[in-house]
């Protein structure tokens, strides 16, 4: 089951890689961006009407630091760990302005448990509505960055309106600027 919304499909024809089910038949799966780099995740952020959607793809590496089923005590707590984190909410700060609340999630974080060998990739979607997406000016990805230990290198492709745009993130350059100047 994929929560990707038409409008989604409709904005991205060209950005978007496969949907989540899609990805589940395809272990050799690649983002359509560039090829499983450790270090370097892809993010797509669309928004629409009142909605913000945000597709982060990342070898598992970036937050693990191992691409495999968890499988010592010390990976097993980490895997947990990392996984209730990311089911609570998004790795993002909205400005309060916007009103902005997530009302869709998904992730293959299952998927790992039955890896045991070779690369792996993670997919991450999130959907806001929000009340004005017109304040909707920068995204903040400090929580990310700060979860996601061996993280270094955030590529954002971002569309909004009849405009798009790119801008890559690190830990000392966390926040997207949803601006066309
Ligand atoms: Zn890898």
């Amino acid at each position: 089951m994929s929560i990707k919304p038409l409008i989604y499909t409709a904005l991205f024809p060209l950005l978007l890689g496969s949907s989540l089910s899609a990805y589940a038949e395809d272990e050799h799966h690649h983002h359509e961006h560039g090829a499983h780099e450790h270090g370097i995740a892809e993010m797509d952020v669309a928004i629409a009407g009142k909605q913000l959607m945000i597709d982060l793809e990342s070898p598992a590496h970036n937050l693990f630091g191992f691409e495999h089923a968890p499988q010592t005590k010390q990976q097993k707590e980490l895997f947990e760990q990392k996984r209730q984190q990311l089911r609570k909410g998004a790795p993002f700060i909205l400005p309060q302005a916007a009103g902005c609340r997530l009302v869709e999630r998904e992730d293959n974080l299952d998927e790992l448990q039955h890896k045991t060998g070779g690369h792996s990739d993670l997919d991450f979607e999130w959907q806001f509505e929000c009340a004005d997406t017109a304040k909707l000016n920068v995204i903040d990805a400090k929580p990310l960055f700060a979860s996601w230990p061996h993280l270094l290198k955030l590529r954002v492709e971002w569309l909004r309106g009849g405009v798009q745009s790119a801008q890559t993130l690190d830990k000392h350059a966390t926040e997207l600027r949803l601006t066309s100047e």
